[in-house]
């Protein structure tokens, strides 16, 4: 199969164009094929019931053994089972049918991750019950008036009555509050017969967006950003830009004009945000710009948000889908934009379950839909950035600032000439520079990636190392909260007095150090600022998050010492300093991304620094001042770091000029993983341009008490690899304890 220029993605081609059509009722025949929401290989079909209408992409509940699921109509049945044992479909739902580019999106997604269609379909169907309208409410207004005579009236019914006589019908809650009586006065009257019971079907009320609403007034260089994109919606076609600007260069408000001409143009928008829990920030803005909140989707709803948020977005009630890699699967039914915010985010990678990139398979919904994407981002992926530089991909560039706030100046510290004291791991430099921001009466940041106390725990007499019994990975101590914990499995211990494997006494030791111990650090030098920690373990739920923001931007605290949950989108105006305890961290280990990887978050924290009229410093310790990726950093020489990672991705056939594929094969018992991983290295493909390379043991050989082996395909990018893996595994028995997941493009090599 060959490029296909402008319509390709990063690692696949889309095959032939096709229409997108309406949704075509099922034919004549009394049948039809339902896709359920589970990881079958097919729809199954059922009989159409007399007196039922169904076409494709209805919402059904359909019997399967003794449950009753949800299910979609997928076309008609396929009449392999005969008329006389088919089931019949149970109930229609009363919503709009999944649209059929919806629908085509779930099959090539499947088809894509080699993924069951239905493990997609679950994935589109994840509010159950947002098929079923909101239940109607019953409400009272006033009944039979001959009844009247004979009601023994008092002054809290008359209350109630007068209300009813000039007033809408009122569930007796309501009635109740008003009148200043209580329910079972309400309900004695209509015991009486004297008011009458209604339904009301309750309408939610959803203020919209508005377009029309002025955003800033953008500078030259923005504003042509932001009519390239209006022109994208207008146009209404395929198309894929990135959106490149350093931090502060006002992408948000450029690509909210685009925004804005999709909903003149009353189409829907989606915004993908890595950790939608994280954008508080991001939401407040959009309000503030588009004078309403925008629809959330992500995993802290509750079960009623998700419902009915499902169901604004089935019904086209939701303008605006602002939401993780997951919102990618509701039933749009008129998407006209997408918008990826942070495109090169690890997070946008689903790691279990269906295993995919949401950014990729974005880009295949924007073609489906024949729709503008836009990628956005101040370090875009390589990937990204190769198919811009290639034109598949346009490209906006905001190289500056907005309103002159300069760049932060960013210095390296040779941890190996500026020694931080013994058992701490502050070099002294960095020490002055707090100093001098504190003493200024600004705020400073210390980032390490690391949460705890410390990543290792050893025994100082027998040099024991403390373990997790379930996965190939140290235990962290976490003195805040006493324990040691594993950061892979849910394993947690007691911090330990005497050494488990030699007895000695209070000879365990912690090792290097986790933000905790920076926190400790800088509370013993600095006792009179005001510190906090900002960690997934001290943040928990979106509050959590917002109130920290507001503590920061209130001036309520004076130093951040914290992991990458701090490192995302934030804007922090007297924020002027930021030190990265160990910028060497995610530098080690042979991953494809690890460079590329390193580069975009330490330029991201960086990016924290100095962010309104006061300029800001960057510090970055380390023990490798040499390394391209810091040399990158502090000259600002981003193109010649990316041509030389995409120069040796190019030399070794890697992504995007290559691609890959993983095998993992995973089970309990360490045998048998073992047996099916080498059938599946004998059985490998291999060819001149096909090379297959383990089984070996993965980084993270024990995890969760899973043995893993991981097998890797490389494969010219001309090479459609999804049936060379459907043929190779099919000439292998999988015994039922062990599980073989296929990851195309793989982000993660653990
Ligand atoms: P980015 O998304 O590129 O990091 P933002 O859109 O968040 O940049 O802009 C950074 C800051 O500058 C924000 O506070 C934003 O409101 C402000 N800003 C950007 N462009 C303008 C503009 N044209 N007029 C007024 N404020 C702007
Ligand atoms: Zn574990």
């Amino acid at each position: 199969m060959a490029d296909h220029g402008s319509s390709s993605a990063p690692g696949f081609d889309f095959g032939d164009e096709e229409q997108v059509g309406a949704s075509r009722a099922v034919p004549q025949a009394r049948r039809v094929a339902v896709l359920l929401p589970l990881p079958l290989p097919e729809a199954y079909d059922y009989k159409v019931p007399a007196g039922m209408e169904l076409g494709e992409g209805n919402y059904v509940e359909v019997p399967l053994g003794p449950r009753h699921l949800l299910g979609v109509v997928w076309g008609p049945g396929a009449g392999e089972v005969s008329d006389t044992k088919l089931r019949p479909v149970a109930q229609r739902f009363d919503i709009p049918p999944m649209p059929e580019i919806h629908r085509r999106f779930i099959d090539w997604v499947a088809a894509y991750t080699m993924a069951p269609p239905g493990a997609v379909l679950r994935m589109a169907l994840s509010a159950i019950g947002g098929m079923e309208p909101p239940k109607p409410i019953t409400a009272y207004q006033l009944g039979d008036p001959g009844r009247l005579a004979e009601l023994r009236m008092t002054a809290a019914r008359r209350r109630v009555l007068d209300l009813l006589a000039d007033g809408p019908p009122r569930p007796s809650a309501e009635l109740a509050l008003e009148a200043g009586c209580s329910a079972a006065v309400v309900r004695g009257l209509a015991d009486a017969g004297v008011l009458e019971p209604v339904l009301l079907h309750p309408t939610r009320n959803i203020p919209a967006p508005d377009w029309r609403l002025p955003g800033p007034v953008l500078s030259p260089e923005q504003a042509a950003a932001a009519e390239s994109l209006r022109g994208k919606v207008a146009a209404a076609g395929f198309s894929t830009t990135l959106l490149d600007g350093v931090t502060g260069s006002g992408k948000t408000e450029v690509y909210s004009e685009a925004i804005a001409a999709c909903l003149e143009a009353g189409r829907q928008v989606l915004v993908l945000l890595p950790e939608i829990a994280l954008s508080a920030q991001w939401l407040e803005r959009f309000a503030t710009r588009f004078g309403a909140p925008p629809h959330q989707w992500h995993s802290d709803l509750s079960g009623t948000q998700r419902r009915a948020t499902w169901r604004d977005v089935a019904t086209g009630a939701a303008r605006v889908v602002v939401g993780a890699r997951s919102a990618l699967f509701l039933p749009y039914p008129d998407l006209g934009l997408i918008l990826i915010d942070e495109e090169h985010d690890p997070s946008f990678k689903q790691e279990d379950g269906v295993i995919y990139n949401a950014r990729d398979m974005a880009v295949a919904r924007a073609h489906l839909g024949a729709i503008p994407i836009v990628l956005v981002s101040a370090t875009p992926s390589l990937e990204s950035s190769i198919n811009a530089d290639a034109g598949r991909y346009g490209r906006l560039d905001l190289p500056a600032r907005h309103g002159g706030a300069s760049m932060p100046d960013l210095k390296l510290i040779d941890l190996r000439l500026d020694r931080p004291p013994r058992n701490r791991w502050l070099a002294p430099s960095l020490v002055t520079a707090l100093t001098e921001t504190f003493a200024e009466g600004e705020q400073a940041m210390l980032f390490l990636n690391r949460r705890g106390y410390a990543p290792l725990t050893l025994c100082r007499s027998c040099g024991h190392r403390m373990q997790c019994p379930n996965c190939t990975a140290w235990l962290v101590e976490h003195r805040l909260a006493g324990k040691l914990q594993c950061h892979h499995c849910d394993f947690t211990m007691k911090l330990l007095d005497v050494c488990p494997s030699c007895s000695a006494e209070g000879s365990m030791t912690a090792c290097g150090p986790g933000v905790e111990r920076i926190a400790e650090e800088v509370t013993q030098l600095f006792p009179d600022q005001r510190m906090a920690l900002m960690t997934s373990d001290s943040l928990i739920g979106p509050h959590a998050i917002r109130e920290m923001v507001r503590r920061v931007q209130d001036h309520e605290i004076d130093l951040l010492i914290g992991t990458q949950v701090m490192a995302k989108g934030h804007h922090f105006p007297m924020l002027t300093l930021v030190g990265v305890v160990d910028s060497d961290l995610g530098l080690g280990g042979g991953d494809l991304r690890a460079a590329e990887r390193t580069y975009q978050l330490l330029q991201q924290v960086a990016g924290r620094a100095g962010r309104a009229e006061r300029a800001g410093r960057v510090f970055l310790q380390t023990y490798m001042p040499e390394h391209p990726v810091l040399q990158a950093l502090i000259s600002g020489d981003r193109a010649s770091f990316y041509e030389r990672e995409a120069d040796e991705r190019h030399e070794h056939g890697m992504p995007p000029f290559g691609r890959l594929a993983a095998l993992i094969v995973s089970g309990e018992e360490e045998t048998t993983v073992d047996v099916v991983a080498r059938a599946l290295g004998r059985t490998a493909p291999r060819s001149e341009t096909v090379q297959v390379l383990g089984p070996a043991p993965a980084p993270y050989a024990l995890l969760r008490g899973r043995h893993r082996r991981r097998l890797l395909l490389k494969a010219p990018r001309a090479v459609s690899v999804q049936p060379l893996i459907a043929e190779w595994l099919s000439r292998v028995e999988v015994p039922g304890s062990v599980r073989v997941q296929v990851d195309i493009d793989p982000y993660s090599f653990l």
